[in-house]
């Protein structure tokens, strides 16, 4: 694309973003490609309807069972993404969205508790490395997902991994129940 055009186009989004502000007060512009963070996004990354808020005292559901309960950290075996192994830690205080809103004694405990699940899963699994992603960009509650890459069948080894493999598939029943199992017994143990 011409430089010139591309500025017009940036332009262009700018004006909309400007004029739909005004007229819907419901989006923020948040760049020069005219991309939106969806609708009430700031009033669900303040806690409004947050499916997560409401976890600490659920075992198991759908999307995990539960294998660790912290100080500050809800640690789930989680169903979806093939990869066995695969946490998803969940903040289990009042509801913030990113680790900064957090004292920093608590912060502490968070994070040492992220990093004692992740020793579990080194010990248990044994994979190639580990990825910690708080993202939080759908549901914005702070979460880690603790994501062990296997030495076989990763599905993108020496790069970050696609969200969409750890979030659209289920991993098989009796692979997520050994995992959890495992997991519970290894943390019990530290
Ligand atoms: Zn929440």
């Amino acid at each position: 694309m011409p430089r010139s055009a591309h500025l017009l186009g940036s332009g262009w989004d700018r004006l909309r973003g400007a004029i739909l502000s005004v007229v819907c007060g419901t989006h923020q512009f948040v760049g020069d490609r005219g991309r939106w963070w969806r609708e009430r996004w700031a009033q669900q990354r303040k806690g409004e309807d947050c499916v997560l808020c409401g976890r600490s005292g659920i075992d198991e559901d759908e999307w995990g069972i539960r294998v660790f309960t912290g100080e500050a950290v809800d640690g789930f075996a989680w169903k979806t993404g093939l990869i066995a192994g695969y946490v998803v830690a969940i903040w289990n205080g009042v509801h913030v969205a990113e680790p900064t809103q957090l004292a920093s004694a608590q912060a502490a405990a968070y994070w040492r508790e992220v990093t004692r699940i992740g020793r579990a899963v080194e010990s248990c699994f044994e994979p190639a490395k580990v990825n910690y992603l708080t993202l939080g960009n759908n549901v914005p509650h702070l979460h880690t997902h603790i994501v062990p890459r296997p030495w076989s069948g990763d599905p993108g080894p020496n790069r970050a991994l696609d969200f969409a493999y750890l979030d659209a598939p289920r991993q098989p029943e009796v692979q997520v129940r050994d995992a959890a199992r495992l997991l519970r017994e290894r943390l019990a143990e530290t």
